[in-house]
């Protein structure tokens, strides 16, 4: 079968007008995910632009991003570790709390999984106000971490979000909000 190019990938993921709430247009990638050759090309494309970062490991953010992170990591000969939601992880986790536009949020990381030092790409399915992923670099930062940069599939246009990360960013579909 032959294998989209990237630009194709876009009639694979679904657009799902009001969903979680009204006025929020929302990208499914479980299309894409159903789809052998738009998902091959989707992680070869990711892992052709995560490649020359050259990171230590990878982070993927919680939950859309491990999916994404995982097939990457293994293609690229590098570990990963997981950014989730509060109390999600067992055992001691290095913790920071965002602000949201409503309210705050907190994600973690394993302790024992943070290499001081350690040079890493975030991963994630979408970007859009850059909050998530914003918080995620801060976190790693506190625990002497370093993020290169940060690799998304998708790409929200006019919200902002990649200007707020403070490190070079890739994304493979950029499409409205
Ligand atoms: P943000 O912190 O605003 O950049 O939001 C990023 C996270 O929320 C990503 O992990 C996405 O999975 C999810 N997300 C935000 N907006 C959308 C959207 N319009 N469609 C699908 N997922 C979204």
């Amino acid at each position: 079968m032959p294998q989209p190019h990237a630009p194709d990938l876009r009639r694979h993921i679904r657009v799902v007008p009001d969903f979680p709430k009204p006025g929020i247009q929302f990208y499914d990638i479980s299309t894409l995910l159903a789809h052998a050759g738009a998902w091959r090309t989707a992680i070869a494309t990711m892992a052709r632009e995560t490649e020359p970062f050259v990171p230590d490991r990878l982070v993927a953010i919680e939950s859309r991003g491990f999916i994404f992170a995982a097939p990457i990591a293994v293609q690229l000969g590098v570990g990963m570790a997981m950014v989730r939601k509060r109390g999600k992880l067992p055992g001691r986790v290095h913790s920071h709390a965002y602000e949201l536009e409503y309210g705050n949020d907190v994600v973690e990381i394993s302790a024992d999984l943070v290499v001081p030092g350690q040079k890493i790409v975030i991963v994630d399915d979408l970007i859009a106000t850059g909050g998530t992923c914003k918080a995620s670099i801060d976190l790693l930062d506190r625990v002497g971490v370093e993020t290169l940069g940060c690799v998304f599939l998708i790409e929200l246009i006019g919200l902002g979000g990649g200007d707020k990360l403070g490190v070079p960013y890739r994304s493979v579909l950029q499409l409205p909000a």
